[in-house]
């Protein structure tokens, strides 16, 4: 395990204990690891920043085993890419008018590549995602498959000022190092290019309540941000916060039921009877505690 810092005051100085370590045995498979799985309640220590309130975890896993893990895992996720991939090109083509050109996107941690299909529809001359999960990989329709790196994000895989906006969704609090990240996306975007972004917003009414309970509190989330630590971080690395809005996702009542604070028990048997069920595929909308954010990328900054 490794001891982390604030990715923002890069200190522990400041640290509030949030919430005892919940792993058990066998806390690290790569079933755990897979997108968008039903939550567990199965955490690391959590720990707050007093002097900027970002939450973290704290010990981690070492991030070559996390990267393992990512990588063996699954797509469990098929019907339901369906609905976030309308979710967030819905969010896309309102962002557009704020990129400097329709030309190449990239998106980290792209799946099966559900939402770059939705970007070449929106216009987007090249899309090029990176995953590296295989299993999700090799799900891709033909018409992205071969724009998807099987890599994590990092360094060297693109060459520089090549990208008009890089997007990640539900990506950025499972990165352990996502100062390094932002500056790799500063690199690979031209001057005015975009970051977008979205993902848990820990400072939601939603999650507030539900404290240890709420489905964020989840051993796949390395950093937990809010409105104001998310884009402190953007600004920390040189961009330029455009935007900050709440996300409405729009999910068939399975899905929000395996989401829901309910025992796993419960859940076990409730979530497929609800997946054969037409009340249970029935698509319902509302704000379950998502941020957006848009960062441009300010290249007088450092
Ligand atoms: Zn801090």
């Amino acid at each position: 395990m490794r001891h982390t810092l604030c990715a923002i005051c890069d200190t522990d100085r400041w640290d509030r204990p949030l919430h005892a370590e919940a792993l058990g045995d066998g806390a690290f498979t790569s079933e755990r690891f897979s997108a968008r799985r039903t939550p567990d309640r199965v955490h690391y220590r959590m720990v707050r920043c007093a002097n900027c309130g970002l939450i973290r975890s704290d010990p981690v896993l070492e991030e070559a085993e996390l990267a393992r893990l990512y990588a063996q895992s699954h797509l469990t996720y098929a019907q339901e890419a369906e609905f976030a991939g309308e979710t967030y090109a819905r969010y896309l083509r309102e962002v557009l008018p704020l990129a400097p050109a329709q030309g190449r996107l990239l998106e980290i941690g792209c799946g099966s590549g559900f939402f770059l299909e939705r970007a070449l529809d929106l216009g987007f001359t090249e899309v090029c995602g990176v995953e590296p999960s295989r299993d999700a990989v090799e799900a891709a329709s033909p018409r992205v498959r071969d724009s998807i790196r099987l890599d994590g994000f990092r360094d060297g895989l693109f060459p520089e000022g090549h990208f008009s906006m890089v997007c990640g969704f539900q990506v950025f609090d499972h990165l352990v190092n996502p100062n390094a990240t932002l500056q790799t996306c500063r690199r690979i975007l031209r001057p005015g290019g975009l970051v977008f972004l979205i993902h848990h917003d820990a400072g939601a009414w939603t999650h507030r309540l539900l404290g240890e309970r709420s489905p964020i509190i989840d051993v796949e989330h390395i950093y937990l941000y809010d409105r104001r630590t998310m884009a402190r971080i953007l600004v920390k690395n040189g961009f330029d916060v455009l935007r900050v809005f709440a996300v409405r996702n729009r999910y068939p009542i399975y899905y929000w039921s395996g989401m829901a604070p309910l025992p796993s028990g419960i859940k076990r048997g409730l979530v497929p009877r609800l997946r054969n069920s037409a009340l249970g595929r029935l698509a319902v909308a509302w704000n379950a505690g998502n941020l957006g954010i848009v960062g441009c990328f300010n290249p007088e900054k450092i």
